[in-house]
């Protein structure tokens, strides 16, 4: 599509909405669209004033994020939500199930600028890889990427390069239902891209200095919580402070063999 088909879908008039419910727009909104708007209007009339020195001074120039977040696209998993945060506490990174290529994949740049620039551009001390459960991006993983060639060529290429966690625990899970495997897969997952991370030379040079920290958590979306990994345990804990879901996830048996 040219520019010229581009501004004529634009102006395509798809629904006519109450004009009232939106006075200032005259024109056709969606309703999605009209949701999405009355959403930026609330927020514009209560929370921006409610926060109105904390936007002054993000203004002002002050970006001084708390954490990066290496997490998915998926919209039911919103970092900034999970950890109650305000803007400006976390430098976020989403990605199709959140993963970390290899450094030196020439068409993922956009991740190591990322990185790059939340090292040593704002100086970041936390940088967190957030995995989920019942993630859809894992599930198209565990269905085989070359299914989705056809017509999602770049997914395809962007999960094959996640094909070594699925490799790495498809033996350890057989017969287990597709939904079990795709949280396996979850939890798997996290701990290897950390380990990608290493791969960064901003990385390594921040942790040789002692500047930076990696954490590990899984977001379970059933429960709400979240699970940390422990290098030293090769494990996941529960990381509320309740501590109400005791059971180390994954399960020790698939731990024990990775260590294998
Ligand atoms: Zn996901």
């Amino acid at each position: 599509m040219d520019r010229a088909g581009l501004d004529e879908v634009l102006k395509r008039p798809t629904v006519w909405v109450c004009p009232g419910l939106l006075p200032a727009f005259s024109v056709s909104i969606h309703p999605m669209v009209a949701q999405l708007l009355l959403g930026h209007s609330r927020f514009k009339s209560e929370y921006f004033p409610a926060e109105e020195e904390l936007f002054a001074r993000l203004a002002g120039g002050v970006h001084e994020p708390l954490a990066m977040v290496i997490s998915c696209c998926d919209a039911r998993v919103v970092p900034d939500v999970i950890v109650n945060s305000q803007p400006g506490d976390l430098f976020g990174l989403r990605n199709i199930a959140a993963l970390v290529p290899k450094f030196g994949a020439g068409h993922h740049r956009a991740v190591g600028a990322a990185i790059e620039y939340a090292i040593h551009g704002l100086k970041i001390e936390h940088m967190v890889v957030c995995g989920h459960t019942h993630c859809g991006g894992l599930r198209a993983l565990a269905q085989g990427p070359v299914k989705l060639a056809a017509h999602m060529p770049s997914l395809a290429e962007w999960l094959g390069d996640a094909e070594q966690v699925l490799a790495h625990i498809r033996p350890m899970l057989a017969g287990v239902d597709d939904e079990e495997l795709i949280d396996h897969l979850a939890y798997e997952s996290v701990p290897l891209q950390l380990e990608n991370l290493l791969s960064y030379p901003a990385v390594t040079w921040a942790l040789s200095r002692g500047r930076l920290q990696l954490h590990g958590w899984v977001y379970d979306l059933s429960s709400g919580g979240l699970h940390g990994y422990v290098p030293e345990d090769n494990a996941f804990v529960p990381l509320d402070s309740a501590g109400r879901r005791s059971i180390v996830m994954p399960e020790p048996r698939l731990r024990e063999l990775k260590r294998e």
